[in-house]
């Protein structure tokens, strides 16, 4: 039997598999040798994903209600009714939820029927939980949303730089390159409040306070300015600095005070400070630790800020570097599947607007930016959106504050889900649930944290009356009216359209482009190998912004407000190694379950003493916004003061462990991303 060519259905370092069906659903899994991301290796989670390709708890049928439905009279329902809704409420009384789960061609078509047809651009998705501050960091300053960096860079660098990312659990084959780098001499330091797997084996390992990153890269500006170590040919010829920008950065920046405001050693500060002026060849990854904070695009751009002042960006092993959570959160960036973006990198400009509607041939095009995630849920319990689309994600779990977000489901007039597993947390509101194609049964194409773009294949014929998420989303478009613009019969016609409209009218001003991929032919699209777009983007200096300057954006530490009398505790949340979100998929796999049995609470020992809570025992972890129950895990890898859950259990899954529920809905003003990292917090014994 051959081995099928495909990609990993977990997470953005986006893995290639090579798959062997070995019985009806029956599947053997290995890493693609020649695949540029993993060449051959692959984690925990990708080696069992042939354990989750059963069929147990698939939805298989359309439902209406608690019934059975043809998808005729289902889809003519959903077409119906958001159609009414519209005609008496207005467009913007719609909305779709979407997914980084998502291939880029399902992702298209959704983009285009909301934003081109339906003429609103609520349409966001889970994505904006997980690293839209990185989108609006790298649209500040480099006048467009490119990840400078390859993997390649990783295996060219002197000095790797960890900011806010377990590596180690969450992105386990970019790990193993960075180790594979380090263990030839590179160095590595790891900024994380919290000492992980990760930190353990670093070189430096800086646990910060906190929330303080922006106080420690804008130090770390400081200390190279001072040291002689920023690239002056570089700022002259190719930034654009702001008129107050140093005089900004050195506020509060010498080596004490910056130490007091990150609660760290100041000799252990000034060790990474040096290091890093020493080391032109450095590339910083970061991840949600900087993302899912209330100024989460600040903390992105003290980044960039560093890596562009000193010159450390487009040349090998000195890059910034945005590591995404989920296989295709970039190839929803570049369709545009955030409210906050309009298709191809491109925003909501007049002349872009009018650019997408006429490549579409669109009867409209949405006027501005739509309602993000948060914005979302709060319009939903408000009854400002009468009528909402979910595909493939489940934000009764996920978002910040899921019990207020049961409520807005509960209380939306018409709720469509459409999913792969029957009964999810988020499908038991829904009035319509449409069966979707799960990993190994559809085809299309995802983009990795590095740009890479690969294909993902079907394996098995499409089980029960399941379809493609582009195939649903196009069948309501039709039946809405719009025959023509969705009249797709496979994937490859999508993807060369989208294609078609990345190179539109696009003079170059604009990075990504796919103009060569556009006339692919079926058969080419079918034997599609892995390619990254943009080579090594801003090589010469130029960036994607009027004057091609890339800007130096000022940002300021903000006030880190103490622990409140009744909320002692900070709760940082985050993931397990080998869990995926609400492990729908993963929890099928019995020997990834093995890692962590259960949902556990870690703190600190001097707080689990003064709080009389012991290891092994169960404590109730409280929010403002809810409380649940966790096995306690007593470890110095905690900083005091701090706690941290995971986020991968489920009223499903379990009675505890309930994360969705604590973390308030508050969001980042520039990108709208949730704080995840830092709710006040209570710790109770049981
Ligand atoms: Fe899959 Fe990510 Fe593991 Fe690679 S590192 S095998 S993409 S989960």
């Amino acid at each position: 039997m051959n081995a099928i060519r495909t990609t990993c259905a977990y997470c953005g370092v986006g893995c290639g598999i090579r798959a062997t069906v070995t019985d009806e659903r029956a599947v053997q899994i290995e890493g693609d040798p020649d695949h540029p991301a993993n060449r051959g290796r692959l984690c925990s989670k990708g080696t069992h994903l042939g354990e989750t390709v059963g069929l147990e708890g698939r939805l298989l049928t359309p439902m209406i209600g608690k019934r059975r439905a043809s998808w005729d009279k289902a889809l003519d329902l959903v077409a119906k009714r958001f159609r009414d809704t519209i005609a008496q409420h207005g467009p913007d009384s719609v909305a779709f939820y979407v997914s980084g789960q998502l291939l880029t061609e399902d992702y298209y078509v959704a983009n285009k029927l909301m934003k081109g047809f339906i003429g609103s651009a609520n349409i966001d998705t889970n994505s904006r939980l997980c690293m839209s501050s990185a989108v609006a960091g790298h649209t500040r300053a480099f006048g467009e949303d490119v990840v400078p960096a390859s993997y390649e860079d990783i295996d060219a660098a002197d000095l790797i730089v960890l900011v806010g990312s377990n590596t180690a659990w969450c992105h386990p084959i970019v790990y193993q390159r960075i180790r594979a780098r380090c263990d030839a001499g590179a160095k590595l330091v790891v900024i994380d409040p919290r000492r992980t797997e990760t930190a353990e084996e670093a070189d430096l390992h800086l646990p910060l306070r906190p929330g303080s990153d922006v106080a420690l890269m804008n130090g770390l500006l400081a200390w190279c300015r001072e040291a002689g170590a920023l690239d002056a040919g570089f700022l002259a010829d190719h930034l654009s600095v702001p008129a107050d920008f140093w005089e900004r950065v050195g506020e509060g920046s010498d080596l004490w005070s910056v130490a007091r405001t990150c609660d760290l050693p100041p000799a252990d500060l000034r060790r990474f400070y040096e290091l890093f002026a020493a080391t032109p060849r450095t590339v910083t990854l970061f991840s949600q630790g900087v993302n899912q904070s209330l100024s989460g695009t600040d903390q992105v751009n003290a980044i960039l800020n560093v890596h562009l002042a000193t010159g450390r960006i487009g040349k090998p092993g000195a890059q910034p570097f945005s590591i995404t959570g989920q296989p295709n959160a970039m190839g929803g960036r570049e369709v545009g599947g955030l409210a906050s973006t309009l298709a191809a990198h491109m925003d909501f400009a007049p002349d872009n607007r009018a650019r997408v509607q006429r490549f579409w041939a669109a009867p409209t095009i949405a006027e501005q930016p739509g309602l993000k995630a948060v914005e979302l849920f709060r319009a939903l319990g408000e009854g400002r959106i009468k009528a909402l689309w979910v595909m493939a994600t489940n934000p009764a779990v996920s978002m910040p504050d899921a019990g207020r977000v049961r409520e807005a489901l509960a209380a939306c007039p018409f709720v469509v889900v459409s999913d792969v597993i029957a009964d999810t947390d988020t499908s038991a509101y829904a009035h319509v649930r449409l069966p979707a194609a799960a990993w190994g049964e559809k085809d299309g194409t995802v983009t990795n944290s590095d740009r890479t773009i690969s294909r993902q294949r079907a394996l098995f014929p499409l089980p029960g009356e399941a379809r493609p998420d582009w195939w649903i989303v196009k069948e309501v478009g039709r039946r809405m009216g719009w025959k023509t613009a969705f009249a797709y019969d496979r994937p490859a016609e999508i993807w060369r359209e989208h294609c078609r409209l990345s190179a539109y009218e696009n003079d170059g001003a604009r990075l990504f482009a796919l103009p060569g991929l556009s006339s692919a032919g079926n058969a080419e699209y079918d034997a599609m190998t892995p390619f990254r777009w943009g080579g090594t983007p801003f090589a010469d200096g130029r960036f994607s912004t009027p004057d091609g300057r890339a800007r130096l954006v000022t940002v300021t530490q903000k006030a880190i407000s103490g622990p409140l009398a009744a909320w002692p505790l900070t709760l940082n949340t985050g993931r397990y190694r080998d869990q995926w979100h609400s492990m729908t998929r993963t929890g099928l796999a019995p020997k990834l379950a093995r890692h962590r049995e259960e949902p556990l609470v870690e703190v600190h020992p001097d707080d689990a003493a003064g709080l009389g809570v012991i290891e092994g025992g169960l404590a109730w972890v409280a929010t403002p916004q809810g409380d649940s129950l966790y096995r306690v895990r007593v470890t110095p890898a905690q900083r005091r003061g701090e706690i941290f859950t995971p986020i991968h259990w489920t009223d499903r899954t379990s009675s505890g462990g309930r994360t969705g529920l604590l973390p308030r809905p508050l969001v980042d003003p520039v990108s709208g991303q949730p704080g995840f990292k830092q709710t006040p917090a209570r710790l109770a014994a049981v």
